[in-house]
């Protein structure tokens, strides 16, 4: 990471050219003499050139083997690093009066860091799906955009851009509705029931979208993997999954008690949960950067911020404060040391589903989430990943080719 600050500026240019689709009347633009990482598990690759025009790459080679066009554009590349552009495969970008739409903030941030897709994992459709076309038509800048729209959630949702579901017939209907008004796949949160999950899980199946999310509070880890769930966020229903009193966990209100999850841990039960994650292929979405940040908020939400002169004033003065105070009252409840060992928990818990075969993929949840900045985010939670135990391609992975 100590080459930063040039990957930065390079993937940057690169993601800003990528927002355009005039690839004809564009001029090419080539990266000199750059150690190019291609993500492919292949190793750095001194002294390359790559030549792009629009959204595509005409060239690729060593420096001296490829003409650069006379027309072209030269970036210089020499002591920087190359890299295909990022996902965040855990985004909120409009999401009622929490994240009202404002194309000049969060869109850009990801650009600029270089993250040139996002799963959006809930927000508002309509506005959404308009970013979504006029980014794809080169009519605005910003990441790719894969988008859930409202979070199905319980009777009475706990968030912003919610569908509630009471039951059954309303998971079918959601889903049924949702793919019809042209979202990409389906959010899952903590609230929905067990038969308006399972409906939804059905009816998802049924019609041919993927469903992802949260471990809702009723169901069973081992029961979404095996009902299809693509992916987990958060690693909700993981340390219920593993405590040894899971009944007694599944019967309470989820919140405080990560004591409780740490002294009843039973590795047995851990393994066996991992190995099913692994056969069935449930991708995990940790999001580690936001764990360690909001369960010991008390650290992140004080200290000088140098990035705060990217958060809009809102954020500042009311979202995050909001954030903070909701967190304080419900989740962060436990004594600090148990929340520690929870987050320190979570590390070691990605690192053996990584070494045991369960895919990964990197995710922040921002824009929530007290000083979870769009994009920067992003390179926190790949250095967070490495900390946890994937090897440096690992990690790049989790945000590249396996998203
Ligand atoms: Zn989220």
């Amino acid at each position: 990471m100590r080459n930063r600050f040039g990957f930065f500026a390079l993937v940057a240019i690169w993601a800003a050219l990528l927002g355009f689709r005039t690839a004809a009347q564009e001029p090419a633009l080539a990266f000199v003499h750059v150690n190019l990482i291609d993500a492919t598990g292949s190793p750095v690759q001194a002294d390359m050139t790559v030549v792009v025009q629009g959204i595509e790459i005409l060239q690729i080679g060593k420096s001296k083997d490829v003409a650069v066009p006379k027309s072209a554009k030269v970036v210089e590349g020499r002591g920087k690093y190359l890299i295909p552009g990022l996902w965040d495969m855990h985004a909120h970008e409009i999401f009622g009066a929490w994240l009202p739409e404002d194309e000049k903030v969060i869109p850009l941030l990801f650009v600029a860091n270089g993250v040139t897709g996002v799963r959006d994992m809930g927000g508002d459709l309509e506005p959404l799906k308009r970013w979504r076309s006029r980014i794809a038509a080169g009519e605005m800048i910003g990441p790719r955009m894969i988008i859930a729209g409202p979070m199905l959630d319980g009777p009475v949702p706990a968030f912003p851009s919610s569908a509630p579901i009471r039951d059954a017939v309303d998971g079918r209907n959601t889903v049924d509705e949702l793919k019809k008004n042209g979202a990409d796949f389906i959010k899952i949160q903590s609230l929905v029931p067990r038969d308006g999950y399972f409906a939804a899980a059905d009816e998802a199946r049924k019609i041919g979208i993927v469903f992802a999310g949260h471990v809702p509070d009723k169901v069973r880890a081992v029961e979404a993997s095996n009902a299809g769930q693509k992916s987990v966020e958060h690693l909700t229903g993981v340390f219920e999954g593993c405590s040894s009193v899971e009944d007694e966990l599944m019967s309470k209100p989820r919140g405080p008690g990560r004591g409780r999850f740490l002294a009843t841990y039973d590795p047995e039960r851990a393994k066996a949960l991992i190995a099913l994650f692994a056969k069935n292929q449930t991708w995990q979405v940790p999001t580690l950067y936001w764990e360690q940040g909001e369960w010991l908020i008390e650290k992140t939400n004080s200290g000088p911020d140098p990035l705060a002169k990217y958060a809009p004033v809102v954020w500042k003065d009311k979202i995050w404060p909001m954030f903070t105070h909701d967190i304080m009252q419900s989740w962060s409840t436990d004594p600090l040391s148990d929340r520690e060992n929870f987050v320190r928990a979570e590390f070691k818990m990605v690192g053996e589903m990584n070494r045991a075969g369960v895919p990964i993929l990197a995710g922040t949840d921002t824009a929530a989430g007290v000083r979870v900045y769009p994009g920067f985010s992003l390179h926190e939670d790949l250095g967070l990943l490495v900390r946890a135990g994937l090897t440096p391609m690992e990690a790049l992975q989790a945000a590249t080719r396996n998203a």
